[in-house]
């Protein structure tokens, strides 16, 4: 608390636990629409050492914004309320996991120092993520295991968590990592003999209230490690969906917990040699298909509608045949509505140059290069007349 600040009741510093209580409203006055409120007393927390807002209702009308002005919490509400004495709630769940959470990374932040002399830089406390980044570069497994052993190990050791109020002097005394300004009297939270830090939010009573701490993920930032955790119910949670999700893979690989990467890999593998296979099967199959409509054309242009067959295998039917054959290959996709025209290149014919002449009248999109170009259609019913305008054009200039 700066000195000269308002000493507004904060319940929340009082006791973190209480989570209605009945005020009266001091002053209400009305902003853009919205209603700002100032209460007697308050276990609304309005956001800051990197822990969000409380949620919460006055009166049975929902809080939409908190915030704090010279010691004093404003209470936004998008009402008037009438009423002198009111009946105020906060979502006591939510502010629990804040608790629980927050304790943790200073826990967690204070066994960096312990066993690696690794500083807390910056800490995010969100619904969406908890992080904090650690002054390490490179972290290791080891690391991380060694550090997540040793917190869970003070966290069952059930170590009491205790807040209170010093000046500068007594500040001093204490083994602070940095030292405040002198006029400002600071609000310490003490992890009993383990942690000291200046913090002016809301934290567990004993280290068994955070239920247990686990280092989900961490990655380089800077030249720092994000260090990604949770705690408490936020951890169990985590644990529900993800136990889920192992059980649905042990039921569906009808492998052990302990054997689903092996399964993994393994089918992968699989899947690897099958898809080599099924593309030498479909090479194979092509260059059948190629020569038999080589075989059962008569005339100078090889020219078949596909009614089953998708563009990128008339696409590939379309190289194989024009590789054996030294004729204009024209094939149609009914199924992608699409049409191609072209040659091995020993013909002088430009597919790109006759697509963009007569494409439009037929309502078609596309084009290409000498020996290949495509043309697509909304219509299925413009496809056969550009098929027979196109035979009539490639016939005329090759
Ligand atoms: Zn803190």
């Amino acid at each position: 608390m700066r000195k000269g600040e308002v000493d507004m009741q904060k319940l929340y510093y009082e006791n973190p636990y209480i989570y209605e209580w009945e005020a009266k409203i001091i002053n209400q006055r009305e902003k853009d629409n919205f209603y700002i409120i100032e209460l007697c007393d308050t276990a609304f927390y309005p956001e800051g050492g990197g822990q969000p807002r409380d949620f919460g209702t006055i009166d049975g009308v929902e809080v939409v914004d908190l915030f704090e002005e010279n010691g004093i919490v404003y209470h936004v509400v998008n009402r008037r309320i009438e009423k002198q004495i009111v009946n105020c709630k906060i979502d006591f769940k939510r502010r629990f996991e804040h608790m629980q959470n927050h304790t943790g990374q200073h826990l967690l932040s204070s066994v960096f120092i312990e066993l690696y002399d690794a500083p807390t830089n910056s800490f995010h406390l969100g619904d969406d993520y908890v992080s904090i980044d650690v002054g390490i570069e490179n972290i290791t497994d080891e690391i991380v295991q060694k550090v997540e052993d040793r917190v869970n190990e003070l966290i069952f050791k059930n170590i009491p968590v205790k807040f209170y109020i010093v000046n500068f002097d007594e500040a001093k005394k204490l083994p602070l990592r940095k030292l405040p300004p002198t006029e400002v009297d600071i609000r310490i939270v003490e992890i009993e003999g383990i942690d000291y830090s200046p913090c002016c939010g809301t934290h567990v009573k004993s280290l068994g209230e955070i239920g247990m701490i686990k280092i989900l993920k961490t990655e380089k930032y800077k030249n720092m490690t994000r260090v990604y955790f949770k705690c408490g119910m936020r951890l169990l949670k985590d644990f529900q969906e993800k136990n889920t999700i192992i059980n649905n893979l042990n039921k569906k690989l009808s492998v052990p917990q302990n054997e689903i990467i092996l399964k993994i890999d393994s089918m992968q593998n699989e899947i690897k040699n099958l898809t080599k296979e099924l593309n030498l099967q479909k090479e194979i199959n092509i260059e059948y298909i190629a020569k038999e409509l080589i075989n059962n054309s008569e005339g100078d242009i090889i020219s078949r509608i596909y009614e089953d067959k998708k563009f990128d295998v008339i696409q590939m039917l379309g190289n194989k045949t024009s590789s054996l054959c030294d004729k204009p290959v024209i094939l149609t996709s009914i199924p992608d509505k699409k049409v191609i025209l072209t040659h091995n290149g020993k013909i002088n014919l430009n597919c790109g140059q006759i697509f963009k002449e007569i494409l439009p009248n037929f309502n078609g999109r596309g084009g290409g290069g000498p020996k290949f170009a495509q043309g697509s259609f909304e219509d299925i019913r413009n496809i056969n007349d550009f098929i027979q305008v196109l035979i009539d054009r490639v016939k005329e200039l090759s």
